[in-house]
């Protein structure tokens, strides 16, 4: 018997078969790039991809990790390809993107972690789309903070790195991870200027109290925007969804979050990290 939790209403979502989506797929598929939203089998790719706005995936489709929730696989990485920033920089010039969301593998068998050519994407892109502002969802670098500093002194406009859960299931989520770690990295991105951003996936076995002790954390630390979603199962051999959490409990979090002083919260079942990106660039945008 299927013993999975049934998906409640509200996280039906429409296909995406729009004509831009079909723009952007080909543009993404003749540039050989990756998309978190496609190997996440993301539910909004129908209005993000819609807009013209994709969440580009840089060094690779393998990751050296093996989170408990994510869809990319795991495994030895390619050679890093030194063409790559161009192309990413030449796919968003053609989309025409206002606002691109830029995030990678993670690369820890690279004594760089992949920060050179996290940086040189962000300098491609700029060089040939001095408009576009970037989010840049960026690995931990195992705590190198010489690696960080190669983002800082780029200074994209938002630097978010994922808690992606409480911290007492931070071992279970993702293995490699640790979530004091990821709030140094937060922080010192904060302390180096950046506008920074987090976020949390909800539904994994966490407590409220344990929701908003994450948020307080945060807030802490002087985040500026913090993304709250359900969690969805990739596939069956991923972490189960322990439960679907209600959207008025989403918008408890919301008004406790900006209580704690975080200036933009997105908080909602279908809420990714990359959801609504573009307003997160700006202050006070949030209420
Ligand atoms: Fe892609 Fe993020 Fe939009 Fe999902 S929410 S389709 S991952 S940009
Ligand atoms: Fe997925 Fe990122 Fe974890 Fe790698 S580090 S398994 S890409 S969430």
């Amino acid at each position: 018997a299927d013993t999975r939790v049934k998906k409640p209403d509200w996280l039906r979502v429409k296909l995406p078969i729009g004509e831009n989506y079909r723009h952007v797929r080909g543009l993404v598929d003749t540039h050989k790039l990756h998309t978190i939203c496609e190997s996440g089998n993301c539910p909004n790719m129908g209005e993000c991809w819609g807009e013209g706005t994709a969440t580009f995936m840089i060094l690779g489709n393998i990751c050296t990790r093996s989170c408990g929730f994510c869809a990319v696989a795991t495994g030895r990485p390619e050679p890093v390809d030194w063409d790559e920033p161009q192309r990413v920089a030449e796919a968003i010039h053609l989309m025409k993107v206002k606002h691109a969301v830029l995030t990678s593998v993670d690369r820890d068998e690279l004594k760089d972690g992949g920060s050179i050519i996290w940086a040189n994407t962000i300098k491609a892109v700029r060089a040939l789309n001095p408009e576009t502002t970037l989010e840049t969802l960026i690995p931990d670098f195992r705590g190198d903070w010489d690696n960080l500093q190669r983002i800082i002194d780029v200074a994209p406009e938002v630097v978010s790195h994922n808690l992606e859960t409480v911290e007492r299931l931070t071992k279970k989520v993702r293995i490699q991870a640790k979530y004091h770690r990821s709030l140094e990295a937060l922080r010192r991105l904060k302390d180096g200027g950046m506008r920074t951003k987090s976020g949390i996936m909800l539904g994994l076995g966490e407590e409220k109290h344990e929701v908003l002790q994450s948020l307080q954390d945060l807030a802490d630390n002087g985040i500026d925007v913090v993304t709250l979603g359900q969690y969805l199962q990739p596939t069956q051999k991923h972490l189960p969804v322990v439960r679907f959490v209600h959207p008025d409990e989403f918008a408890e979090y919301r008004e406790g979050g900006y209580n704690m002083g975080i200036d933009y919260v997105e908080s909602g079942p279908l809420v990714r990290s990359s959801y609504h990106s573009e307003r997160h660039v700006i202050k006070g945008e949030g209420r």
